[in-house]
């Protein structure tokens, strides 16, 4: 789905300020290194004088000048470096540090979109800026098994190292996960760990509830949003990105349209092999009636399924207000 003027202004106005802040926290931070090293300066000048020498020797072709230009050009880099490491300080430390490495802020490797361009342009379009704070909360880091008892507990585990496994081979193998189980028994936070490392590493990511997302394709479909456009062509990054993630199955209002979109989408994302992962608090036979047998055939075939144990964490956490860890 393009952007529009000002949905592109908007991202490329962030990409603004990222590198504004990036200059400014240079050069706070350059003017301090310097003040604490006073030999830093003229070392960087030395360095500077010998470039500038390198540059003048090459253009005259002077080759035995170039030579030694270039070994005290040497002997002063590492003399810089070694000033820097005797004060607890690396080299990097005198360079900008960008939110995204690969772009440096622009948004752009040469002429194509960077990938954190693209997940800026999703975040925006199916309005979940608010994700990135709810997975600074839910992550493997905050995961707790402490709301696990007994036998849950060894089952969360492995469907903890299945997510880790997931994860781990996302760019090697396709795969697709249905996790299941009552309402509070985690999956949504399940599914938050793995959205957060997939996006932390370079990954696109789209993260809609079931309504949502049926909520979306009817939009497309019946033409209320974006006349003329299929599915498909109106929101491509549902059947696009890396991976889609379908939360809550089955609490939308089941309909016939439903029923044919989730096979369209589940089957278009298993051609692209493009990874999806649904939750549900349906178990199969449930899934099998409402949504047909085509549809969970092709789950059945593709899909790795778990099954989360236990009962409603969030009524156990009320209960044990106070109690450490999170789920
Ligand atoms: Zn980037």
């Amino acid at each position: 789905m393009p952007l529009i003027n000002t949905q592109y202004d908007s991202i490329m106005r962030e990409y603004a300020r990222r590198q504004a802040r990036s200059r400014q926290e240079l050069e706070e931070r350059l003017a301090r290194i310097h003040r604490e090293l006073p030999a830093l300066s003229s070392l960087e000048d030395e360095i500077t004088a010998c470039q500038a020498g390198k540059v003048r020797a090459a253009v005259s072709q002077d080759r035995k000048q170039a030579e030694a230009l270039d070994a005290a050009l040497q002997e002063l880099v590492r003399k810089r470096e070694a000033l820097l490491a005797a004060h607890g300080l690396k080299p990097s430390d005198l360079e900008p540090v960008y939110a995204c490495p690969d772009c440096q802020d622009t948004g752009y490797i040469g002429e194509q979109k960077c990938h954190c361009f693209l997940q800026a342009e999703i975040d925006l379009l199916y309005h979940q800026s608010h994700l990135r704070e709810v997975l600074e909360r839910e992550n493997f880091r905050t995961f707790s098994y402490e709301w696990y008892e007994g036998e849950d507990r060894e089952i969360m585990r492995r469907n903890v190292m299945d997510a880790r496994l997931f994860i781990e081979h996302f760019d090697d193998s396709f795969q697709n996960l249905l996790l299941l189980g009552a309402v509070g028994t985690g999956k949504t936070f399940l599914s938050n760990c793995i959205a957060k490392e997939l996006m932390d590493s370079c990954h696109s990511v789209v993260y809609l509830t079931a309504f949502q997302l049926f909520e979306l394709l009817s939009q497309a479909a019946f033409g209320r949003d974006r006349q003329g456009q299929s599915g498909r062509q109106a929101y491509p990054y549902i059947f696009d990105c890396n991976l889609l993630i379908i939360d809550d199955l089955g609490t939308e209002l089941p309909n016939s349209f439903t029923v044919s979109q989730l096979f369209l989408c589940v089957n278009e994302r298993i051609l692209r092999k493009k990874s999806t992962l649904i939750s549900s608090n349906l178990d199969m036979e449930a899934l099998r009636n409402i949504y047909s047998e085509r549809t969970l055939s092709r789950i059945i075939s593709c899909y790795t399924i778990r099954q989360l144990p236990g009962s409603d964490i969030r009524i156990r956490k009320k209960l044990n207000a106070g109690s450490p860890g999170e789920i």
